[in-house]
């Protein structure tokens, strides 16, 4: 059904699903940087077509909405929501009665800034694993809600600026939004504020906020993505405190980016989700992304037929 070249590529067609490297025709499952490329063609839904744009990648794009099969090279593909952040798509590919799921990233908890997932049972599942690894549990949406209000009150209890780092592609929207719940003024950086206009114009209200720019008073709760405390502009800031919404922050996360508090917050699948999402699509043999090597024994024992996707540098066929 497929064979991995440098990237996963339907077989007989020269079509790839979040090819690694530049070819002529991808999937492309969602916004976030370490998936796009300037591919001569892309086949995307339409949230993910304006980010990709957004971040100047010039690739022709098919979007395509999410339950719209299409035909591509001969393959039957219909896109399914993700669950990961807004336009992330799973990938259904049929050929001859067989059915191949590739989920690019996932998770089934429904966070309010994106399309909740969809499970489709399918006979060969290419999973991401990220998480895959019991240590990794992350915070509920309810968990996280409470959290960043006690993080927010003890700053202003303390007379200290919150500061909130988050991607500024999904976590980003999602906390603002989240803060705007809590009656408080929010104020983003640029690259936040670039993004939430794409989420608004399909339809994703996350309330009021200003672009914090260098003069500022920063009276108000800060969302900046995690490398931003670097910039000089905060050597101005006053007293400030800063809090990582990160799934690594069960690890390493927080020390990585100098944050004072971390919460286990992830766009992604933690450990228990990745094992019902498998018990859900009930595959016949999975393939595994990213992650620890580990994930796929879990998944054997369990009783399932999985193994890690690896390139030995060759073709190899699936
Ligand atoms: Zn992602």
């Amino acid at each position: 059904m497929f064979c991995y070249d440098k990237g996963i590529k339907l077989f007989g067609a020269d079509f790839y699903l979040d090819a690694e490297r530049v070819v002529p025709f991808s999937f492309v499952s969602h916004g976030h940087t370490d998936h796009l490329r300037n591919h001569k063609r892309v086949l995307a839904t339409p949230p993910t077509a304006r980010f990709h744009k957004l971040r100047k990648h010039k690739s022709e794009v098919l979007a395509v909405d999410f339950n719209r099969p299409v035909e591509v090279e001969g393959y039957q593909v219909e896109l399914l929501p993700a669950g990961h952040i807004l336009g992330s798509a799973q990938i259904l590919v049929e050929k001859n009665g067989t059915s191949l799921l590739y989920t690019g990233d996932f998770k089934l908890r429904h966070g309010s800034t994106c399309e909740p997932i969809e499970i489709r049972h399918a006979d060969i599942l290419i999973m991401e694993s990220t998480y895959g690894h019991p240590d990794y549990q992350f915070a509920s949406p309810e968990q996280l809600e409470e959290a960043l209000d006690r993080f927010i009150r003890n700053c202003l209890r303390w007379g200290e600026v919150p500061v909130v780092l988050a991607y500024a592609l999904g976590k980003a929207q999602e906390a603002v939004r989240i803060i705007n719940g809590f009656g408080h003024r929010v104020l983003v950086h640029p690259n936040v504020a670039k993004f939430a206009a794409v989420y608004e114009a399909f339809g994703y209200d996350i309330g009021p906020y200003e672009v914090w720019q260098e003069g500022m008073p920063a009276d108000g709760v800060l969302v900046v993505p995690p490398h931003a405390t670097r910039k000089p502009i905060f050597l101005n800031l006053g007293p400030y405190r800063t809090v990582l919404l990160s799934g690594w922050a069960n690890g390493n996360g927080r020390y990585r980016f100098g944050a004072d508090e971390a919460i286990p917050f992830s766009d992604h699948a933690d450990f228990r989700e990745l094992l019902e999402f498998v018990k859900q699509v009930r595959p016949r043999r999975i393939y595994t992304t990213h992650g620890f090597d580990e994930f796929p024994a879990y998944l054997r024992a369990a009783g399932f037929d999985a193994r890690p996707l690896r390139s030995s540098g060759q073709l190899s066929l699936f």
